[in-house]
């Protein structure tokens, strides 16, 4: 299976890496829709949060603590978002679970 956070988590594709624990890695987003915009992924595969909360709900828990860790570190005192698209409807493009952590500019809602 080729994956390409996968890539990333092995070192082999770069990326700019801004926060790690022993199970979670969160990396710059290539293309930012917000001046902060970090992917926060386990560094085991899972397609999704789904599949992650239903094999190992701690390890779920791991990566939203690892995601709010990011957001503090990146100074989102005014807010930010966690965004985790599942599947076709929610544009979801890389099958390797991860959630964007926006922010650094008001943020609408609804998104699309
Ligand atoms: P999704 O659409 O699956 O929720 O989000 C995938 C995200 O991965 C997109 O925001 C896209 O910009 C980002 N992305 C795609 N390819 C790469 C890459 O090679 N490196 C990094 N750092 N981000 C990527
Ligand atoms: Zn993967």
């Amino acid at each position: 299976m080729s994956c390409l956070f996968c890539g990333i988590i092995a070192g082999e594709i770069p990326a700019t890496v801004v926060h790690e624990t022993e199970r979670t890695i969160a990396f710059r987003d290539l293309n930012p829709g917000a001046p902060t915009h970090v992917l926060v992924v386990p560094r085991d595969h899972f397609a999704d949060a789904a599949e992650l909360a239903e094999a190992d709900p701690a390890y779920a828990g791991e990566v939203l603590a690892a995601a709010a860790a990011v957001a503090r570190q990146e100074g989102l005192t005014g807010g930010y978002r966690l965004v985790t698209n599942t599947g076709d409807d929610a544009g979801q493009t890389v099958h390797h679970l991860h959630v964007h952590v926006l922010g650094g500019r008001a943020l609408s809602w609804p998104p699309g």
